[in-house]
């Protein structure tokens, strides 16, 4: 009798053992699988929803001397003018959007180009929206600059806007 009983109890403790061994490995496991289902929701989520950097860095280059005129750093979203041009080009400002008139002289002529870049995240562009040399071919031929190693040229104005993979130092604007 109490060895059937001790048997009961023993097979019962087993069973509460095993239910309690089973459910515990339930519950790491619901934990696993919950860490790995967050992991792939956080990636996913990175991946999706975050704009992707479509551009590093940008120069506009004086190609009468080589002479870089600004550089853009997108992920910082800053501008420099180089010193040197600092006469020479203007800024206007809408949200994220800049408009820089670069303005030179160039065989006794006055070259005006005025280059728009959109800092905004997921819609970063480069282009020539205006310009005053005779063909227009910066404007009308050339594809925004919407990816790095892309470049626009104002043959008449010998101005050169080119997107590179090392972001420009900037300062803050
Ligand atoms: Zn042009």
């Amino acid at each position: 009798m109490l060895v059937a009983f001790l048997g009961i109890f023993a097979r019962k403790k087993d069973l509460v053992f095993k239910a309690q061994k089973s459910k515990l490995f339930s519950i790491w496991d619901l934990l696993l699988y919950g860490l790995v289902l967050a992991i792939v929701i956080v990636l996913f989520a990175v991946f999706v929803f975050s704009p992707q950097q479509a551009l590093d860095g940008l120069e506009i280059v004086d190609q009468t001397n080589g002479q870089v005129v600004l550089t853009v750093d997108f992920s910082n979203k800053t501008y420099r003018i180089s010193p040197n041009y600092a006469q020479n080009v203007s800024v206007e400002k809408t949200g994220e959007i800049y408009q820089f008139t670069i303005s030179r002289q160039l065989n006794g002529e006055l070259c005006t180009n005025v280059v728009e870049v959109s800092l905004q995240n997921g819609n970063q562009y480069a282009k020539m929206i205006e310009a005053n040399c005779p063909t227009h071919d910066c404007i009308n031929l050339f594809e925004d600059i919407v990816a790095n190693d892309q470049a626009i040229v104002c043959a008449p104005h010998r101005l050169k806007i080119v997107s590179t993979t090392t972001s420009g130092e900037g300062i803050i604007i």
